[in-house]
């Protein structure tokens, strides 16, 4: 049997190379990414893609490769796949939703402090010969309130760090959280707004959040607070935040994400927001850091290593979630198939039929698909394959073990 081979594009973090080989699958890595011809001609053979942003993987690219099994986003975003056609065809796909939170935690840490101690002020006087010793406007963050809106991944990991430093933090969440340690929940926005120092973004990227933070909001906040974003681009409004700086409503800012980014490193950069000294701009880097790609490239690879060899879809971001747990000596099947009903029956029947007892069975759907994973307590013969592959529902049926 020829080794399953996996195809690693955009220069992937070598412990995904390692983990898939050690999994014992062929691996070949290309450093950059792969327009559609080329992906097609490269996919044909290979069970595993694994791709970052700039590899775009249309409908036709999966129509066209026939032993796609799983694709790895080895980012958050999965934008660049046809997320339908891919779970049309039974293909999985997987991406890292949480593998860089704590680096976006991090970087929201030191720039609270940078901008609370006037920092980025200081040391462009510095750079342009000017010794600005003072103490005004410049404080500790040890007591000041932290106003966290959006207490998911990062807002919550957020909180803990901030109250190890002495802060008080205060929350604000659409949906249901536990506070975690003294957190205090606000149950209006604008509760959080009037009491918080340092108010952070870290909302998810619904349609609703396009600019929920204005005028409006930034007016709300305490004279002299500070705004910061790293959430998506399209939540703050940079024009009102830049009107709040320039009159000192604001006494700082730091923003990463924007409604308009350029697509390439080294193109050009505008916004409202450059040239004020206590605002810190960065390239959509909260979350970019070697430590994250690490985390990334294992989090992802052990994903697809996982489906291949027991099915497993968990945090599948196209294809119905499950996992089942797996006794020693069973055979397990997996099969996606169209969601219409009498699947099940039809899987059981057969299995029955060739006098095969059923050990473990899960099944989970997800919009169009059906996936069924059935552990047979004796090996499945070619007949039981063959009758369900050739259901008019079968997308894809594996025998895994
Ligand atoms: P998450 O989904 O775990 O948490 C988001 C939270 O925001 C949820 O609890 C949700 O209920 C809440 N929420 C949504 N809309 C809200 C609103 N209008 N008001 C109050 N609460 C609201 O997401 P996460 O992993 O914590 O990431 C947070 C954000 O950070 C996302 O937008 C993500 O894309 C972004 N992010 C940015 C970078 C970067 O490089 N800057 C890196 C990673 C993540």
């Amino acid at each position: 049997m020829s080794p399953v081979r996996a195809l690693l594009l955009e220069n992937l973090h070598p412990d995904a190379v390692t983990n898939l080989e050690q999994a014992g699958y062929e691996v070949i890595t290309r450093t950059g990414a792969l327009d559609e011809d080329e992906l097609i001609d490269a996919l044909q053979g290979v069970a595993l893609l694994g791709i970052r942003s700039k590899t775009t993987v249309t409908a036709r690219a999966i129509e066209s490769s026939p032993d796609l099994v799983a694709i790895g986003a080895f980012c958050i975003g999965t934008n660049q796949i046809d997320l339908a056609s891919a779970a049309h065809h039974g293909v999985a796909v997987f991406n890292a939703p949480f593998s860089n939170t704590r680096s976006v935690v991090e970087i929201t840490i030191a720039e609270i402090i940078a901008l609370t101690r006037r920092l980025t002020e200081f040391d462009r006087s510095m750079h342009e010969g000017v010794w600005n010793k003072s103490a005004i406007g410049a404080h500790e963050v040890r007591g000041r309130t932290l106003g966290i809106i959006g207490y998911g991944n990062i807002g919550t990991q957020l909180s803990v760090l901030a109250e190890n430093l002495g802060m008080s933090v205060i929350f604000y969440d659409t949906a249901e959280k536990l506070a975690l340690g003294n957190a205090r929940r606000a149950s209006t926005m604008d509760e959080l707004l009037e009491s918080a120092d340092i108010v952070t973004l870290h909302v998810d990227g619904r349609p609703g959040n396009a600019g929920m933070f204005g005028g409006k909001q930034i007016a709300r906040m305490r004279p002299g607070a500070i705004l910061l974003n790293l959430s998506r681009g399209f939540v703050v409004d940079p024009a009102s935040l830049r009107e709040a700086i320039v009159s000192q409503h604001l006494s700082g800012a730091a923003i990463d994400v924007f409604p308009v980014e350029p697509k390439r490193k080294g193109d050009p950069f505008e916004s409202e927001l450059r040239g004020l000294p206590n605002v810190i701009l960065t390239p959509h880097t909260g979350g970019s850091t070697e430590e994250a790609q690490e985390a990334i490239g294992n989090f992802v690879s052990h994903k697809m290593r996982d489906y291949l060899r027991t099915g497993t879809t968990t945090l599948s971001v196209n294809l119905p979630n499950l996992a089942l747990d797996q006794a020693p000596g069973v055979h397990r099947l997996a099969y996606l198939h169209r969601n219409t009903p009498g699947v099940l029956a039809a899987v059981n029947a057969t299995l029955a039929k060739h006098g095969v007892n059923i050990e473990g069975q899960l099944l989970a759907t997800r919009g169009e698909i059906g996936y069924v994973v059935t552990d047979a307590g004796a090996p499945v013969e070619q007949a039981v394959v063959e009758a369900l592959r050739a259901r008019p529902e079968s997308v894809r049926l594996r025998l895994l073990s």
